[in-house]
């Protein structure tokens, strides 16, 4: 491999997977949804996310990963993650790649992967290898999903949840469901007794209830108040907890690149401003941020009265009245 990894990226400290090194086998942003909350900006192509491709050739991809994982020692990194650019079950080659992984590492491999796909056999087939699948279920009913997750149309609510039920009826690693809860949308009485009915009917190991802390495609979403958190926590049952921010560091490499290091990252993980000037203080190079800034490269867009860095290129609804 010469010059930058492309599809490997970190480890970066993950609220659930610990020390995680993130591989991203798309390109910049493939998703067959456009959730409001989505931290990398609006889904810009959706068209790109109706068929399964093998975007870039797998063996690169994976030659990449041995490469990075031999530079680092045991205890550095506690998980691979299959994560990144948009949706990785559109990546076609996914079960090879876990499976190859899984042959060269004894690390366990998680798939963060919003489940649109599972009603697929091939693709619950191909998540089969690996140890976690982090699938997400934001609502109990079509009409929420649609207003939440703004997928393409012939990926039904109904279709979601039978794809994740089967899956959970033959997979033996852990299914830990995601729900991103979001104030006004998923947060009240009923939204939350309608979830927690099509919980039942999955039957995932654990429901790990997260809340929008990077920047969200659209302006006007926002993080439940305290009551809102205690609700969903009492309403969708023994299983569920609050993933909180994992504190930690970002990793930016050896230090020789240090803009290509934080635009690699930023690619597929937005950061807090103060996060990422505490990654940079380490090698003495804050001005990386002017520099990345002037070039046009990065964008800075304000949520929660933080100034967060991100791509240029991802599209971000603008605030409304001052919000
Ligand atoms: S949050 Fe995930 S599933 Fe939703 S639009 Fe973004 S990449 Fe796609």
């Amino acid at each position: 491999m010469g010059g930058e990894p492309r599809f490997v990226f970190g480890p970066v400290p993950s609220r659930r997977l610990g020390q995680s090194l993130g591989v991203d086998p798309l390109p910049a942003k493939t998703c067959n949804w456009n959730c409001v909350y989505c931290q990398l900006g609006r889904t810009t192509r959706m068209k790109l996310g109706q068929e399964r491709a093998e975007y870039f050739p797998k063996e690169e991809i994976l030659q990449e990963v041995r490469e990075v994982l031999a530079k680092h020692q045991p205890g550095e990194i506690d998980w691979v993650t299959f994560v990144g650019s948009g949706e990785p079950t559109l990546y076609s080659e996914l079960g090879w790649l876990i499976r190859q992984v899984k042959a060269c590492s004894e690390l366990p491999v998680a798939v963060i992967t919003n489940g649109s796909l599972l009603y697929l056999p091939e693709v619950r087939a191909e998540l089969m290898a690996a140890d976690a699948v982090l699938p997400s279920l934001d609502a109990g009913e079509a009409e929420l999903y649609r207003r939440i997750n703004r997928a393409l149309p012939e990926l039904s609510f109904k279709r979601l949840l039978d794809g994740m039920t089967a899956f959970r009826e033959s997979f033996p690693g852990a299914l830990w469901v995601e729900v991103m809860l979001v104030r006004g949308l998923n947060d009240g009485e009923e939204a939350l007794n309608r979830l927690a009915d099509a919980l039942r009917t999955v039957r995932p190991d654990q429901v790990h209830i997260n809340l929008p802390t990077r920047p969200p495609a659209e302006s006007w979403v926002k993080p439940p108040d305290p009551d809102g958190v205690e609700r969903a926590v009492r309403i969708l049952g023994k299983t569920a907890q609050v993933v909180r921010p994992a504190a930690g560091k970002f990793d930016l490499g050896n230090g020789q690149d240090l803009e290509q290091a934080v635009l690699h990252i930023l690619t597929r993980h937005p950061m807090k401003e103060s996060q990422l000037r505490d990654a940079l203080s380490d090698y003495g190079a804050e001005d990386v941020l002017e520099k990345l800034l002037e070039s046009g490269r990065v964008q800075v867009v304000e949520r929660y009265g933080e100034r967060f860095w991100t791509v240029s290129k991802g599209r971000y609804g603008k605030p409304v009245n001052g919000h």
